[in-house]
């Protein structure tokens, strides 16, 4: 009986009617406060194009597989300990009570851990971020995250960081006047 209304009308012709969107997407992925500030994520033509980059981005990093997870790890361990090591140096130096040179150990390692863990996971995916911004026919400049609109296809390197440009980059760059 209920069949009778699997027949559905002017369904997928709707979406010249573009319902109003609010101006904050529904989905926001997590990667939108870890990154926030990055550049990069200004670049998206659109927020749905943003949100697809940092869904991919998401699956392709946090697991062991990945190349750059255990050199990630490998620079935290070092750069808490080489901090953890150079902080007691520091401290034995200064007369204080042997709990607040502990204490102030803790929260130097600790900031250092911190500080470490977000700059590798901002730089690393900053770039990961350039590479699907070129996917998507944004010029940017791999290097430095230079944003390259027009620029003539002749240039050969970034202005900002002089970076040779590859075939990818240039094949991108828009002539003058015909854009
Ligand atoms: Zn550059």
């Amino acid at each position: 009986m209920n069949d009778s209304q699997s027949a559905k009308p002017n369904q997928e012709t709707n979406a010249g009617a573009a319902p109003k969107k609010p101006p904050s997407a529904p989905r926001r992925h997590l990667l939108n406060l870890t990154l926030a500030g990055l550049p990069e994520l200004e670049m998206f033509p659109t927020d749905q194009e943003r949100q697809v980059a940092l869904q991919e981005i998401g699956e392709e990093a946090g697991s062991p597989a990945s190349g750059g997870f255990w050199f990630a790890i490998a620079v935290i361990v070092g750069t808490v300990l080489t901090t953890g090591y150079l902080s007691r140096w520091l401290l034995s130096v200064i007369d204080l009570p042997r709990f607040v040179k502990e204490m102030l150990q803790i929260i130097i390692c600790g900031a250092a851990f911190f500080m470490v863990l977000r700059w590798l996971h901002r730089s690393g995916t900053a770039k990961t971020l350039r590479e699907k911004l070129l996917a998507r026919g944004v010029p940017v400049c791999i290097k430095c995250g230079y944003l390259l609109h027009g620029l003539s296809p002749a240039t050969a390197r970034c202005p900002e960081c002089g970076t040779p440009f590859s075939e990818r980059v240039r094949s991108i760059l828009v002539p003058p006047g015909s854009g």
